[in-house]
C-alpha cells in the first residue's frame, strides 16, 4: 500500500469497460477497486482512503453527478469522470461538480491511465504550490498580487481576478460563466465575449514576461491555466 503509484477506485457498470481499464491500471503498479454502483463506491471511499476515482456518469442506482456530489461533502480525492455523451460533458464544467478531468468513450486505457498520472502530479503539484515551491507562479492574496516567473505582474482588478481563479486549480477548465462569476461583482451586466477580451489583455502581459502562453483555450468551453 505504501509503495506504487496509487490506489484509484474505478466505477464503472460496464463489465468489459471496467476490466480492460483494471488491466491496464493492474499493469501499471497501480491499486484498484472496482465498484458497479454508487452506493458500493461511496461506502469504499468511506471505509478507506484512495488516491483518484474514476467515475462513470450512467451507473445503475445514481447518476455519478449525484456521486460526486455526495463524495465531494466528504472527501477531497481527485475525480475523472467516464462520459458516453457529450451533453455529460457540458454538465461536467457547467455543475461545478469539481471533476478533475473527464474521458469520453471509446477512450483507450492507457489514454486514461496517462490522464489519471497527469491529474495525480497536479494534485501533488498543489500541495507543493500551497507550500510555496512553484517557481513559476507566486500569488499574494492580501496584497492582491501574482508573480510571473519572479516578476509581479501589473494587472488590473479584472485580470487579477481572472488569474486568481485559475490559478486556484491548474489544469481545471472554467466556462466563462464560471470566469465571470469569480471576477465580477456583477457578472449579469458583463457580455460573454468581454472575458475574452480580459484574457487577450492578460495574455499579452504575461508574454511581456515569457513566451510560453499559460493559458489554455479550450474551444466551446472555456479557459485553464496549463499545469506547471
Ligand atoms: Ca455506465
Amino acid at each position: 500500500m505504501a509503495t506504487g503509484p496509487g490506489h484509484i477506485l474505478l466505477v464503472e457498470d460496464e463489465q468489459a469497460i471496467a476490466e480492460t481499464i483494471l488491466y491496464a491500471l493492474g499493469t501499471e503498479g497501480f491499486q484498484t477497486d472496482w465498484q458497479t454502483t454508487g452506493r458500493g463506491a461511496l461506502d469504499v471511499l468511506a471505509a478507506h482512503p484512495v488516491s483518484l476515482v474514476v467515475l462513470d456518469v450512467g451507473l445503475p442506482d445514481m447518476s455519478g453527478f449525484d456521486v460526486c456530489r455526495e463524495l465531494r461533502r466528504h472527501h477531497d480525492v481527485p475525480v475523472i469522470f467516464l462520459t458516453a455523451r457529450s451533453d455529460e460533458v457540458d454538465k461536467i464544467v457547467g455543475l461545478e461538480l469539481g471533476a478533475d478531468d473527464y474521458m469520453a468513450k471509446p477512450f483507450s486505457p492507457r489514454e486514461l491511465t496517462a490522464r489519471i498520472r497527469a491529474v495525480l502530479r497536479r494534485s501533488n503539484g498543489q500541495a507543493a504550490h500551497a507550500s510555496g515551491l512553484s517557481t513559476v507562479w507566486k500569488h499574494d492574496p492580501e496584497k492582491c498580487r501574482i508573480g510571473f516567473h519572479g516578476v509581479t505582474l501589473e494587472l488590473t482588478r479584472i485580470e487579477y481576478r481572472l488569474l486568481a481563479a485559475l490559478l486556484a486549480r491548474p489544469g481545471r477548465v472554467y466556462s466563462r460563466d464560471q470566469l465571470m462569476t469569480a471576477a465580477w461583482e456583477d457578472p449579469g451586466a458583463a457580455l460573454d465575449r468581454t472575458v475574452d477580451a480580459h484574457i487577450k489583455s492578460l495574455r499579452a502581459k504575461l508574454r511581456e514576461v515569457s513566451p510560453e502562453d499559460p493559458i489554455v483555450t479550450h474551444r466551446g468551453l472555456g479557459y485553464s491555466l496549463r499545469e506547471a
